[in-house]
This record gives C-alpha cells, structure tokens and sequence, in this order.
C-alpha cells in the first residue's frame, strides 16, 4: 500500500536506539513522522489495522526491545510543537512541544504554574500520557483539554474534568495520539516565575544524574507501605556494584537506572527484575514500573 503524499515520512525497519533517552532498542517495522494532521488521517486510512502502534515522544521514559517492534512508532514533526497564547492566562501547544520550551513561554508571558515543566525531559504528549510532574505538581493541575486524534482519524477534544489522572498515569485510551493541548496558568511577576525556575532546577541537579543515559525514574512513588521514597528502599536492598553489562543503577538516585555504554533492552530488564526481586525479598513490597515497556 501506498499513498503518494506520504512519500518521506514513512520508514520501513528503522532504528529506533537514538530516538531515546536510554538508547536502546532495535527497530521498528514501520516508522512515520507525519508533517501535519493530514498526513496523520491519510497514514491511519492506510495502517489502522496494524496490531502494534507506538506513539512516540523525546523517548524519555521508555525501554524498547532489541529485536524488531512489529507495529507502527509514530512520532509527531515539528510541526506539531508550536505555542500560543490563547488569551493572557491560557496556552495552547501542540505535543511535540518539549516540557521546558512550555515553561519558557510561560514565563516570557508572566504565567505561572508551568516552572515544575523546566525539569522533565519530555514533550507535553508524554507528559499528558504519565501524567509527569515534580515538586508538588503534574501536568493534572494545569491541563484544560487536550486535542486527540483515534486510530480512525476522527479529530477530538477530551476536557479536564473526563480524564481520570492518577501518579504517573491517566485513563486516556491508549489508542489516542494526543495532537495538542491547552494549559491555564496564573499571572505571576516574570521575575519570580525565573527565579523559581532556577531554584527548582538546582534542587534537581543535587538530586538526579544529569548528562547520562536514562529513563527517568524506573519504579513509581509513592508506596503504599512506607514513608520512604523508592529510591531509598532500592539503596537498602541491593549491592552497591549491581550492574548487567553495561546497566547499571545511578549512584546518585538509586531509581535511576543507567546505560554506562553499550548497555541492551537484556541487560537493562535484568537489573529491573533483580532491583524488583531484592526489593520484595528484603521488605516485601511490590515495585510498580513507571518507565514504559514497548513491547
Ligand atoms: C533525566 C530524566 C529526568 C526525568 N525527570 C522526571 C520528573 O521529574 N518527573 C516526571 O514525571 N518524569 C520525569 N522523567 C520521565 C519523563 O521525562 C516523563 O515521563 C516525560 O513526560 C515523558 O515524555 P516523553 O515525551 O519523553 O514521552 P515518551 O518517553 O516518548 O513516552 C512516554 C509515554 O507517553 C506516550 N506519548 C508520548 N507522546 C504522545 C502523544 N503525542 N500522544 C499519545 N501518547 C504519547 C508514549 O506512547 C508513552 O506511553 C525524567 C526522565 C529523564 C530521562
């Protein structure tokens, strides 16, 4: 099948190790990277029956296979990533749009409630779908509506009030490729939203592994059990040298899990099943993944 306006954006087998945070990973049957929302109909008429779809963002909180993924990895061009202002306390950004871009809009335009978005790596795709967020705030709390589109090509608006938001996740279909969304902020002296920008930022550098290869957290907070954060459980219950070939858990947090290297999906999913195991056997608690398995 093929379509001629589709020529260029759609691959056959291609890699996807560098499309991600942890570069990891084989490739992928087909790859599409629509230019707008046409192509995205088109493609869907032509692909929607594919068994596997993927929707990829910056990659950073995901852990592909070596082998091939047998479906689709759609990820939106830049076209999708622009911003603007709707009226002076609501933006609107496409979900290419990178996390920290929306909190510089934001503060250009003295918005705040965006300055937690200046420290996740992600797109606001990803971060709708996991529901990111940081010190005391997730993406929940300033979402209006997002703009989707389904495996059918219908084009719809999903407001705030209908989705269900929990850590790190939300009751979206998985079918839905989110295309943009609009944010409310609330009007904040330029100043202050920057300096609180950079205060968050270097609070976030003293804790976490900056400048490596990772995925983020790999297990969710908070546990049910304990108090504890789940980096500190992990840090009582495994050996300081664990490592699997090249990956390896970060000496800084210890839910940051590390390609040092060359490290492959095997590796990196046996240091996540030991971390899993230990943690069990030593206290008995049930680690939830938050890091996303493409499988
Ligand atoms: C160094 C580092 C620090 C991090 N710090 C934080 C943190 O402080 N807080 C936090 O919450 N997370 C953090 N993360 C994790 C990660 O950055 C966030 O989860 C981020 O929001 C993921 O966005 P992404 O665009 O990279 O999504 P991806 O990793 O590409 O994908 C994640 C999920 O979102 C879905 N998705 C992506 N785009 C779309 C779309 N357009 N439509 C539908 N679904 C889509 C994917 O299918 C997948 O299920 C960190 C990661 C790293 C590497």
């Amino acid at each position: 099948m093929s379509n001629k306006n589709l020529g260029g954006k759609i691959y056959f087998n291609y890699s996807i190790k560098k499309l991600n945070w942890l570069n990891i990973g084989g490739s992928t049957k087909i790859y599409f990277k629509p230019d707008t929302l046409q192509d995205l109909i088109e493609f869907l008429k032509l692909y929607q029956n594919e068994k596997k779809f993927f929707i990829l963002g910056a990659g950073s909180n995901v852990l592909f296979k070596d082998d091939t993924f047998e479906g689709v990895v759609i990820k939106l061009s830049k076209n999708f990533s622009r911003i603007s202002l709707l009226n002076e306390n609501i933006i609107v950004a496409g979900s290419g749009v990178l996390d920290k871009s929306l909190s510089e809009f934001a503060a250009e335009n003295d918005l705040g409630g965006f300055e937690f978005l200046s420290c996740i790596p992600g797109t606001i795709g990803g971060g709708i779908r996991m529901n990111s967020g940081c010190f005391g705030s997730e993406f929940k709390d300033i979402l209006i509506s997002v703009q989707a589109i389904n495996r059918f090509g219908e084009v719809l608006t999903i407001q705030r009030k209908d989705i269900i938001f929990d850590y790190r996740s939300c009751n979206l279909s998985k079918d839905l490729i989110f295309l943009s969304a609009s944010f409310k902020g609330n009007k904040k002296k330029k100043e202050e939203i920057k300096e609180k920008i950079k205060n968050l930022k270097s609070k976030k550098e003293e804790a976490q592994p900056t400048r490596v290869k990772t995925g983020g957290s790999t297990f969710k907070n908070p546990i049910k059990q304990t108090d504890k954060k789940v980096w500190e459980i992990i840090k009582e219950s495994i050996p300081g040298n664990t490592q699997f070939g090249d990956a390896i858990v970060s000496n800084k947090h210890a839910n940051f899990f590390i390609n040092k290297g060359n490290a492959n999906y095997k590796d990196m999913k046996k240091l996540i099943d030991f971390v899993k195991e230990s943690v069990k056997k030593k206290t008995g608690i049930n680690l939830d993944l938050e890091i996303v398995l493409v499988e």
